[in-house]
């Protein structure tokens, strides 16, 4: 959510500040802006909308300067307007910063600097942190420090930072100290890039791609000074520490489109790939398993297993609600799906063997974070499936399963949802394979994984049948999506991606629960989509969706290949191949995916960048 970005060095700031805001945009904003530093002084160029058109306004009257920052903003306090656009001046122009969170308690300490003649000009809750370093930079002269010292800024922002309650990303400039950056996080991810004589400073490696492999990555509450001569890193408890420094994953962050016109797209069309990513290395015929490099956990500790909980938010959420069928069945140890953002403030009893795996794209969702954190706290073993290497949750969970998706840029998540689904089946086959389960019956499920991603290529030869359907229906203001087992989060998630970048109001039910309330939305204007593939679950499904038509709701059928029944009564089938009942979320997940993506495109949306969303939510 939102983005920061730093340059110190010799080469020219505000190109690489504005390059680096495109790599971020991917992440949801509202409005840009960036100040860059030279002899005379600071220039502070922002607006509210796309970073191209502070990039024409920067073009109108540049800044020139070899050190600066930047920030696309995603706005919690005030609305997105150039004056709350950051960066933001304290005092009498002393501070410049940007900031990326929430200052929880912003209301009180804006009226303590108003009360000591502060004067705000936006309405932002970040504006109180630039005024606050002011106030203890004039504090440290009264008592006499050294102005030119930079342990003065030091102390001064530390001094500020104490007074917060809440989260920030910060990356600070200084009226007074012409050659330092100062950078400082609490809950919102900031990287180091280290470069020959230059450093960079942004929230995730995209910016950093091309300019340096090296990084370091900011824990919470650790500060970063960056002058051209070099780093210094504090932690504000322990103090100074040497830096690590680690390889950034270049390919972690390729944003190529590759000739597809989105990012949504291109990503749908790379799961066969994705999806085989997933899998590598990970399949052991011989034992009919599958194995894991990280999950730092004995097979002792995971037989004791008697409870496992997962927790999400949005797209992996649903993904772990496919991982809740897939682990009790193959596993039978029960499971739990958990909202983060409700695990977080809740005190479920978590028995001693209880494990706790966090299933984020990012790995740097605050909700996530923070249940991962508070089931930490009270010992549980924690694990994180996770896209982004070396992000906050993959470092702070105990182990973990890295997705190897490569960079997800479109907001809507599409390839990691397939791919946590894939990481979780391997998961309940691992799990499965230390109780109860056969060697065939692993076996079985291997040999039908291993077909998967040739399914996914077949799957995806539907594309042009499903823009056609979707021109039918782009016109429309509500809809239904509805399966059961297996495909009960996959109607969730096709719902919850209509929504997402079409703006259309849908919503993903439990095919028979229908009967219980949502069936009386039903009437012309009103399509379901049922997800009715061969398998299980098929005779219970079609009744469902006998149920529908007796009401004369249209319906968009996902069948499986060659089910004639359909033909007649369904409005519209999209056939996709038939597989095994646990394998079908990978499958028909596609067709609906590839269905908001073509309404949104009809409507006119802005597929990859949907209005209001963020694509990593770094706030509570
Ligand atoms: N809370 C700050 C604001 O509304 C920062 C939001 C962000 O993270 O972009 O300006």
């Amino acid at each position: 959510m939102c983005g920061i970005v730093g340059y110190i060095g010799r080469q020219p700031a505000s190109e690489i500040l504005l390059e680096g805001l495109r790599r971020l945009e991917y992440r949801g904003y509202d409005s840009s802006g960036i100040a860059v530093r030279d002899l005379d002084g600071i220039s502070i160029r922002k607006k509210a909308g796309r970073v191209q058109e502070l990039a024409r306004l920067v073009d109108e009257q540049p800044c020139p300067g070899n050190l600066g920052i930047g920030h696309t903003r995603w706005a919690t306090h005030g609305p997105a307007t150039d004056v709350n656009s950051h960066p933001h001046v304290g005092g009498n122009g002393e501070v410049i910063l940007v900031h990326n969170g929430v200052i929880e308690n912003y209301a009180t300490l804006r009226e303590q600097l108003q009360a000591l003649g502060y004067v705000f000009r936006s309405a932002t809750d970040t504006e109180v942190i630039a005024h606050l370093i002011a106030h203890h930079l004039e504090e440290q002269a009264r008592l006499g420090k050294d102005p030119e010292d930079l342990q003065t800024a030091l102390d001064a922002v530390e001094l500020a930072l104490r007074r917060l309650k809440g989260t920030y990303g910060l990356a600070i400039l200084f009226r007074d100290f012409p050659e330092l950056l100062v950078a400082a996080r609490l809950g919102s991810p900031l990287v180091v890039g280290v470069g020959k004589g230059e450093y960079y400073l942004a929230s995730d490696g995209s910016p950093l791609v091309g300019h340096t492999d090296e990084v370091v990555y900011l824990a919470d509450h650790e500060m970063v000074l960056l002058t051209t001569e070099g780093m210094r890193l504090i932690h504000r408890d322990t103090g100074a520490r040497a830096p690590s420094i680690q390889t950034l994953d270049q390919t972690q962050h390729d944003q190529d489109l590759n000739g597809f016109p989105h990012y949504m797209l291109k990503e749908i069309f790379e799961q066969p790939q994705t999806i085989e990513n997933a899998m590598r290395g990970r399949l052991d015929e011989e034992e009919a398993t599958a194995r894991f490099g990280g999950l730092n956990l004995t097979v002792q500790q995971l037989r004791r297993l008697d409870r496992i909980v997962l927790t999400a938010c949005g797209t992996s959420w649903h993904a772990g609600l496919v991982g809740e069928y897939l682990i009790e069945e193959f596993a039978r140890i029960p499971v739990e799906v958990e909202y983060a953002s409700e695990l977080r403030y809740r005190n479920p009893p978590l028995s001693e063997n209880t494990m706790v795996f966090a299933i984020t794209q990012s790995g740097e969702t605050a909700d996530t974070l923070a249940a991962l954190r508070e089931c930490q706290r009270k010992g549980h073993p924690t694990l994180a499936i996770c896209n982004v290497v070396g992000s906050t949750i993959a470092r702070e969970a105990d182990g973990g399963i890295y997705l190897h998706a490569g960079a997800e840029v479109g907001v809507a998540s599409t390839k990691a949802f397939t791919s946590q689904v894939t990481v979780l089946t391997l998961l309940a086959l691992h799990l499965g394979r230390l109780r109860h389960m056969s060697h065939p019956a692993g076996k079985r499920i291997i040999t039908a994984l291993r077909n998967m991603p040739d399914v996914i290529r077949e799957t995806l030869k539907c594309n042009d049948a499903v823009r056609e359907i979707a021109k039918k229906y782009h016109h429309i203001t509500d809809c239904l999506y509805l399966g059961r087992q297996y495909n009960f989060p996959v109607a969730l998630e096709g719902a919850l991606k209509l929504k997402e970048i079409s703006y259309i109001h849908a919503e993903g039910y439990p095919a028979a629960e229908m009967k219980h309330g949502p069936i009386a939305l039903i009437d012309e204007q009103t399509p379901s989509v049922f997800i009715v593939p061969h398998g299980n679950m098929y005779h219970k499904v079609m009744s469902n969706l006998e149920e529908v038509k007796a009401r004369r709701g249209p319906v968009i059928a996902i069948a499986s290949q060659g089910d004639k029944a359909l033909d007649n009564l369904a409005d519209d089938v999209i056939y996709v191949p038939e597989v095994e009942d646990f394998l079908q979320p990978l499958v028909t997940t596609i067709p609906l995916q590839l269905f908001s993506y073509h309404m949104a495109v009809l409507r006119g949306c802005n597929v990859d960048r949907p209005r209001n969303l963020a694509k990593s939510v770094t706030v509570e």
